[in-house]
């Protein structure tokens, strides 16, 4: 295997592998380490270029320092990258060398499953290195993290609906939410625990009628679901959703879901300002998985009650964040990176 380093600022180590047997092409990101080791997911994609890859893999870790750091994981910031189609060029011999590469980061980098790569993925990864986390419960690991991301996102919900209407109560609040999958399903249910009143999306209708025969959720189009009229919008499905077009439509002062990447580019959080909409950034709201993650790394080992204690801390992450750009007059989602910037400089 040919490991090459890429001198990049701002970063710690960004490397480059090619492994000519198993035809590994990867690149591995640590971003910060003051935390704590760098974690962050093993992402699979047909890349087109290798200069793509590393757009993706510098942008991706960079994010997990600041996810990390807001969320108080004790854990850094990094990423991987595999350039590949995960459908047909993930072999076995792929993915151990993809360990090996791991290996030269010496525990700084710890790998987990991304978009293209499941825990089944990440065990064969494991044959090779020990520097894998967010395993199943069975093999030691931290498990499923959907149900924490979705506590998190329950919890920052609350926290967003206090910042614009002074009170948390969900009680008779509508909440639209786009996405009935493994997270929005369980906000869903937790949201009518609570007393809201739930409109829903989702391409699959077998999520829907659960959601509507259980929480007596009303069906809205997937393609309407911008336009509803609600007091929060809770997108869990999909990255890029508030753009130019959304962002004019949308009619709910609050924005507080799941999703990823939720701003199709930064300047849609000043645009989210000006319109005067409360939201509650996406890397903060849904750090529960992370959270969770952080736990394995504690002295005394994985903990699940302690990881719901973490997790129930992410509704005053999000307030902290809600007020600080408050008081700035900045959009949310540079206050929550300001907050990060201010916890690493602290250390
Ligand atoms: P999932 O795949 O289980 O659920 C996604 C749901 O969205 C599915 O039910 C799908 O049918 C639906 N969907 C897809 N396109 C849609 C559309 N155009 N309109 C309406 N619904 C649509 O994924 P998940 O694990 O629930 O994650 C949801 C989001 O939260 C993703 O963006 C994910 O990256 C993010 N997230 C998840 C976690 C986690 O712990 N699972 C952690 C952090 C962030």
């Amino acid at each position: 295997m040919k490991i090459t380093e890429l001198e990049i600022k701002g970063y710690e180590r960004v490397a480059s592998a090619r492994d000519e047997a198993s035809g590994l092409h990867a690149l591995i990101a640590v971003h910060d380490t003051t935390l704590g080791p760098a974690v962050g997911g093993i992402r699979m994609w047909n890349y087109a270029s290798e200069k793509e890859a590393l757009t993706d893999v510098l942008r991706l870790a960079e994010g997990m320092t600041f996810k990390s750091a807001v969320a108080a994981t004790g854990l850094g910031g990094g990423k991987a990258v595999i350039l590949g189609d995960a459908r047909k060029s993930k072999t076995p011999a792929l993915l151990a060398a993809m360990g090996r590469f791991i290996n030269a980061f010496d525990g700084r980098y710890y790998g987990a499953e991304d978009v293209g790569t499941s825990t089944a993925d990440i065990e064969q990864v494991r044959t090779e290195t020990r520097w894998v986390c967010g395993l199943p419960r069975h093999l030691g690991g931290s498990g499923d993290p959907s149900p924490f991301t979705a506590r998190g996102v329950f919890l920052g919900i609350e926290a967003a609906v206090a910042e614009r209407f002074g009170s948390s109560s969900l009680k008779g609040r509508t909440v639209a939410i786009q996405g009935l999958g493994n997270v929005g399903m369980s906000v869903a249910e937790q949201l009518h625990a609570a007393g809201a009143k739930l409109m829903v999306a989702d391409i699959h209708e077998a999520h829907v009628r659960r959601a509507i025969e259980a929480f007596g959720a009303r069906f809205v189009e997937p393609a309407r679901i911008h336009d509803v009229p609600a007091d929060v919008f809770a997108p869990c499905a999909l990255g890029g959703v508030l753009n130019d077009e959304t962002i004019a439509r949308l009619q709910c002062p609050v924005i507080a879901g799941a999703a990823n990447n939720q701003l199709l580019e930064p300047r849609h959080g000043q645009m989210l300002l000006e319109k005067g909409t409360v939201y509650a950034p996406d890397f903060v709201i849904n750090a529960g998985g992370i959270v969770n993650i952080g736990v394995e790394f504690e002295p005394t080992g994985y903990s699940e009650s302690r990881a719901h204690e973490k997790v129930d801390r992410i509704g005053a992450s999000v307030t902290a964040v809600l007020a600080l750009a408050r008081e700035r007059h900045i959009p949310s989602s540079e206050a929550a990176v300001m907050l990060a910037r201010q916890r690493l400089a602290k250390r």
